[in-house]
């Protein structure tokens, strides 16, 4: 039998780089074949092969209602109808910014754009004009995306300016970056009594899903917002995976039932309130928002801004979340994936534990969880790629790097996580 995803990967790396458009797709860390997708339904996802998976990527987290959503795809469709893009605004724009007012409390005003890249780096670009400042504070192993001022990786010694991790980001571009240890108070205390009063943000994925599924700690979190608070530093809270994922109040609605009162100064969205189409947001309080261009001397623009496709696809995605119940079944069964996986493995004696929130999740073949990206990389990556292989051939599709977050859906059933469980089961028993 030939291999078409071999063949399509083939023709795609005489033009494209590297065979895929972004480039976790490619299976570097993992080594093999990437599936190219023919087509998706529900919980699953066939290949070039017509081979069926369980998916646990969903886009990398926008589909938390499964592919195909009835409601979903009934409003693009009509959309669609109604035009493309008009580069003028429209009504829906208005209520996907009331719907996202209304979720994330701590924002007042929000500007839709069509990537969590392109929100973060305006995020950055607001918060410095906003303050006058330049610094701004960041941490190993989150990702805000690919702006070239966040493309940096911790200097050598504490709390020094970074050094870019990318070719063709001038060292001059990310001077002002200062990235710290995840969940190090100490060094997070140094760097602002150092850098407070120069500092503009401090930029957080408040559970990080780009080092696989690391919680800041209540301690560590309640020092990021005093600290900012005591030096004029605005906190952002990048929410561009946690955002509706993990709660309908996202990670910041989790931390404030841990920490009284606790609220982001902006946040930046993504992934879920797109629904799977390109649509990215930033926002926060309205003093900070009214500096954007046209009211203020903050520029920020975009021809596909608000798209009236994407805002259809991202309202009817967020009216569906907000069904009684719904994250309460998703993180139950979420739960069970991860205490099923965890069970399995213990029974064959192999280090590893999990942990998850809403319909994000994690696991490591370590034996407790990891605090920061350095402890994440020190995990026992041969048996992880081990384990992702032995899990693809059996028809479950996991993300393909152990640094990366997982995603359940409302359409995974209990029988599609027995189903992972047993192939678990089966793997674990050869590793
Ligand atoms: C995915 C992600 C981004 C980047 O979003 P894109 O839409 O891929 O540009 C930024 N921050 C976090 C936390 C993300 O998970």
């Amino acid at each position: 039998m030939t291999d078409r995803n071999q063949t399509l990967f083939e023709r795609a790396k005489t033009l494209i780089p590297g065979g895929v458009n972004s480039p976790v797709r490619a299976f570097k860390a993992v080594g093999g074949t990437p599936r190219f997708v023919q087509r998706a339904q529900g919980a699953y996802f066939w290949d070039a092969n017509d081979q069926r998976y369980i998916d646990y990527i969903g886009s990398w987290g926008p589909m938390i209602l499964g592919h195909g959503h009835p409601a979903v795809l009934e409003a693009v469709q009509k959309a669609a109808l109604d035009g493309f893009s008009f580069g003028a605004p429209t009504e829906r724009e208005i209520e996907l910014a009331e719907e996202i007012v209304k979720l994330v409390p701590s924002i007042e005003m929000v500007r839709l754009v069509s990537s969590g890249t392109e929100a973060g780096m305006s995020a950055i670009r607001l918060a410095r004009g906003a303050t006058g400042r330049k610094k701004i504070i960041k941490f190993e192993g989150c990702y805000h995306g690919h702006a070239d001022a966040l493309l940096v990786k911790a200097g050598s010694g504490l709390a020094t300016f970074g050094n870019p991790t990318s070719a063709g980001v001038p060292p001059e571009v990310v001077q002002d970056t200062l990235v710290l240890e995840y969940n190090n108070v100490e060094q997070l205390e140094a760097a602002f009594a150092e850098h407070g009063a120069a500092t503009a943000c401090l930029m957080i994925e408040p559970i990080a899903g780009n080092m696989n599924f690391v919680r800041a700690s209540v301690p560590f979190m309640t020092r990021c917002r005093e600290l900012c608070t005591q030096h004029g530093a605005l906190l952002v809270f990048d929410e561009v995976m946690t955002g509706c994922r993990v709660g309908l109040a996202s990670a910041q609605g989790h931390y404030a039932s841990l920490i009284p009162g606790f609220e982001p100064d902006m946040t930046v969205l993504g992934k879920v309130i797109g629904g799977g189409m390109p649509l990215a947001a930033f926002g926060g309080k309205r003093a900070v928002m009214e500096q954007l261009a046209p009211l203020g001397a903050v520029y920020q623009a975009g021809t596909l801004s608000g798209n009236p496709v994407a805002t259809a696809c991202g309202l009817a995605t967020l009216r569906e979340l907000q069904q009684p119940g719904f994250y309460e079944a998703l993180s139950a069964r979420t739960q069970s994936l991860v205490a099923g996986l965890t069970e399995a493995a213990h029974a064959a004696g192999i280090p590893f534990c999990g942990d998850s929130q809403g319909g994000m999740f994690g696991f490591f073949f370590f034996d407790q969880l990891p605090q920061n990206y350095a402890t994440v990389m020190t995990t026992d990556g041969a048996r992880f790629n081990k384990f992702y292989h032995g899990m693809l051939e059996r028809g479950i599709y996991f993300a393909p790097a152990l640094y990366e977050a997982g995603f359940v859906s409302s359409a995974h059933s209990a029988a599609d996580i027995e189903a992972t469980v047993a192939a678990a089961r089966e793997v674990f028993a050869q590793l």
